[in-house]
């Protein structure tokens, strides 16, 4: 039947940055679909483990800015469910200056978060999921992978150097990752979110000039929500995109056709 092809029973996911936002809406699509998550941030994720109930969900503290976190949430993750299936590279900050004036600090804490910490947090993970073969006919491992990109994957953006550097980035690295992980099983895609409602963009929703520019280019005619991603998120984390790989899946009220 084709809708259990999106059934996640069974199936453990780790999403980064769980605490609130398009993170925190993932965390509880996933886990309607059935899957157990573990969710991190670098504040508590109470309210959404208050969300999706204690025996489905465990909040691991870290700070993503920390060289050793990758490592040390893959271990917690490990200790508390005993293996991943799915990764959803969430956690992301944006710095905004002029080009001429952006400091360095800025360059490399975007960078960090955004790109450092997802290959590393990637890579352990891919190392768990390519050493399970999952028996079937197949005999191969099973395993999903999905980065959170951005409009700036495929624009240029204006006053954020760093953001738009690094969301390009982790669309290459997408490709790159997918190339390498296909033959295992595991498949890496990214979404790229339009514009949406949450903590990131809440300088731009308060500025009236930008905020009516943004609204008036999205032909949706509105900003998205963080439940706008949990098709697209539920879908990539699924058996229904085993053969869907390497791709960046605009999630944008139809911006980047415009
Ligand atoms: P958000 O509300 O600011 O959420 C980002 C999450 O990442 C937060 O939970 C944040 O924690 C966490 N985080 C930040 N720095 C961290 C660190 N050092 N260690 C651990 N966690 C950290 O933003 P969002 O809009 O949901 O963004 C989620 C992702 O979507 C980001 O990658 C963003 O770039 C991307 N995106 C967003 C939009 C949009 O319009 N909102 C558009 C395109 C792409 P705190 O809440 O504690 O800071």
């Amino acid at each position: 039947m084709i809708l259990d092809q999106f059934n996640l029973t069974g199936k453990v996911a780790l999403v980064t940055g769980a605490s609130t936002g398009l993170g925190q809406g993932m965390a509880l699509a996933l886990a309607q679909a059935g899957a157990r998550v573990a969710g991190t941030d670098y504040v508590p994720c109470g309210e959404t483990a208050a969300m999706i109930g204690p025996g489905q969900f465990h909040s691991i503290l870290a700070d993503l800015m920390k060289p050793d976190a990758p490592q040390s949430i893959m271990d917690e993750t490990l200790e508390r469910f005993g293996r991943i299936d799915i990764l959803v590279n969430n956690a992301g900050i944006i710095r905004r200056a002029e080009f001429y004036e952006f400091g360095e600090q800025d360059w490399d804490d975007v960078m960090q978060v955004n790109l450092k910490a997802l290959f590393l947090l990637s890579q352990a993970a891919a190392c768990q999921m390519v050493a399970h073969v999952v028996p079937g006919p197949m005999q191969r491992s099973w395993g999903k992978i999905i980065n959170i990109a951005s409009l700036l994957s495929f624009q240029g953006g204006i006053r954020v150097p760093s953001y738009t550097a690094s969301k390009s980035a982790v669309r290459g690295l997408t490709m790159e990752m997918a190339n390498e992980l296909a033959p295992y099983g595991v498949q890496v895609n990214a979404i790229a979110p339009g514009y949406m409602a949450t903590n990131n963009t809440e300088a731009l929703r308060a500025d009236p000039v930008r905020s009516r520019q943004i609204l008036e280019r999205i032909p949706a005619g509105r900003w998205g929500a963080p439940s706008d991603l949990a098709g697209a998120c539920v879908f990539l984390a699924s058996a229904a995109s085993d053969y869907v790989t390497g791709i960046t899946l605009p999630v944008d009220g139809g911006w980047l056709g415009r």
